[in-house]
């Protein structure tokens, strides 16, 4: 097998700690919470004498957040019953999690801690449904009672393990500033305080827990990085502490070298590039929101997607750097339903100005378009968001040409090797031979290379580009249609 690790990514045993982020899924119910210990204590016990232990961050039980926020709402439209109810059920999943993973005073201190969360969860509820008025200020310090719960009961569930394990509000440690359900990480104050909190725990060999997605203003008001944030709080945790490695746990195998739904048989990506992974996220791949990784990535810390319910395959793992083996692709992706638009110019050649008066319309109508081609008299773009597609056309019509062509798809062929290797734009075109192809574009970073086609053709052109890139056999056209 080929060596995954690319020269210069750190050694997880040199900094001596990972930082293992579960997500809702890998704490959904008892068993997934018990399937998470096993998986910090396996960490625990790989690293070495000298090692510190683990760093666990987690998200909320699957679907809180979802529930939290609609409580919020609840709230706001004065259905208080309504929303109390909904919070005692929420409290009773927590009451069954954290019964099923702990005995004894684990399980009773898991208890008090979860019901004490929820008791003063109901008491800002009941609050909010007086004022009618749920400001996003309001919304995070109800959402965080997802996290909190969450990462109180994973806490206790170690220490039933006999994994000595130390509970820390995130809200001490990751300061932000204010903006309310997006915060930001303010990351000289945040590293700080992870050397504070986290640096004498890890020193006394405890495996600290942390909930994800929520922080506070440095005045020390509640706030969260935005939906799917734990990721986020789990790369800033592990850019302050310098670990060897970050490891987001979810309910996949990593990233695919396509959509399931549309190639049968996707293989796993073993390693991409921090760029890579940008370009796919783009193009719809769900797993991660690269941009949520970028504090570890920076720093050159290893970023691995791990299966919780399939630890032995071996994920994919995110660096900096990184290049698929010699004469492959990385990826395939493909944004579904877009629309082309033709812009042509009345003049015979394209005016002085013509490209940025083009651009101010879309930009007038806050409508990002994805791949741009030009010609010498025309200029043709897509757009996915087509809500304002109207007025754009209007106002473009006033100094051009306008023709829209609906139902059409953009495939992406992601890999850094396209920079080094011409042949492979070229292998790209032709197994696509007989699709007709509405654009072809390969952007400067030449990462990519993009077909514009018609959405009905997207299946065949995905898996003609999947049978010369990721299978060994060749596919056969004929075979395909
Ligand atoms: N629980 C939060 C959410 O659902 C954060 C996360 O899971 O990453 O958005
Ligand atoms: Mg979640």
């Amino acid at each position: 097998m080929r060596n995954c690790e690319p020269a210069g990514v750190p050694d997880a045993a040199r900094y001596g700690s990972v930082v293992m982020k579960f997500g809702g899924s890998s704490v959904a119910d008892a068993d997934a919470v018990i399937r998470l210990a096993g998986l910090v204590g396996r960490q625990a016990e790989a690293q070495s004498e000298d090692d510190k232990p683990p760093v666990v961050v987690v998200s909320a039980l699957s679907g809180v957040t979802d529930r939290l926020i609609a409580i919020a709402h609840l709230a706001e439209e004065g259905e208080v019953d309504h929303a109390v109810a909904s919070l005692r059920e929420l409290l009773e999943r927590h009451v069954t999690v954290a019964s099923g993973v702990t005995t004894g005073a684990n399980q009773s201190k898991a208890l008090a801690e979860v019901r004490e969360e929820f008791e003063s969860l109901i008491g800002l509820v009941h609050a909010l449904a007086v004022l009618r008025e749920v400001s996003p200020r309001s919304l995070d310090a109800v959402v965080a009672s997802g996290e909190l719960a969450s990462s109180r009961i994973v806490a206790r569930a170690l220490a039933e393990r006999g994994i000595p394990a130390a509970w820390i509000d995130a809200r001490i440690v990751l300061v932000t500033d204010a903006e309310h359900t997006g915060a930001s990480p303010d990351m000289v104050a945040t590293c700080e305080r992870a050397r504070e909190h986290i640096g004498p725990a890890a020193a006394r060999g405890q495996v600290t827990v942390l909930g994800g997605f929520i922080g506070a203003t440095a005045s020390g008001v509640t706030t969260t990085l935005g939906r799917g944030g734990s990721d986020y709080s789990g790369a800033i945790v592990g850019a302050c502490l310098g670990v060897g490695e970050i490891q987001i746990w979810t309910d996949v195998d990593g990233m695919l070298t396509a959509d399931p739904r549309i190639v049968p048989q996707p293989r796993v990506v073993p390693q991409l590039s921090f760029a890579e992974a940008s370009e796919l996220a783009y193009f719809g791949a769900k797993v991660l929101h690269p941009s949520t990784i970028l504090p570890a990535v920076a720093k050159n810390i290893p970023v691995r997607i791990l299966n919780s319910r399939r630890p032995e395959s071996l994920g994919t793992l995110i660096t900096a750097e990184a290049q698929s083996p010699d004469g492959q692709l990385t990826a395939i992706a493909c944004k579904r339903n877009v629309t082309v638009v033709d812009i042509t110019s009345t003049r015979m050649l394209m005016a002085h100005g013509f490209l940025r008066r083009l651009f101010e319309v879309f930009e007038r109508f806050k409508t990002a378009v994805d791949v741009v081609t030009t010609s010498e008299v025309s200029v043709s773009v897509t757009v996915d968001d087509t809500r304002r597609l109207e007025a754009i056309v209007d106002n473009l019509r006033s100094f051009a040409d306008v023709e829209c062509e609906p139902e059409m798809a953009i495939v992406s062929a992601v890999g850094e090797n396209l920079r080094a290797d011409p042949t492979l734009f070229g292998r790209a075109v032709t197994s696509l031979d007989r699709i007709p192809l509405r654009l072809v574009s390969q952007a400067a970073s030449r990462r990519n290379i993009t077909f514009v086609l018609r959405d009905a053709d997207v299946p065949q052109a995905m898996m003609r580009l999947h049978g010369q890139f990721f299978e060994q056999t060749p596919v056969n056209h004929e075979d395909t249609k």
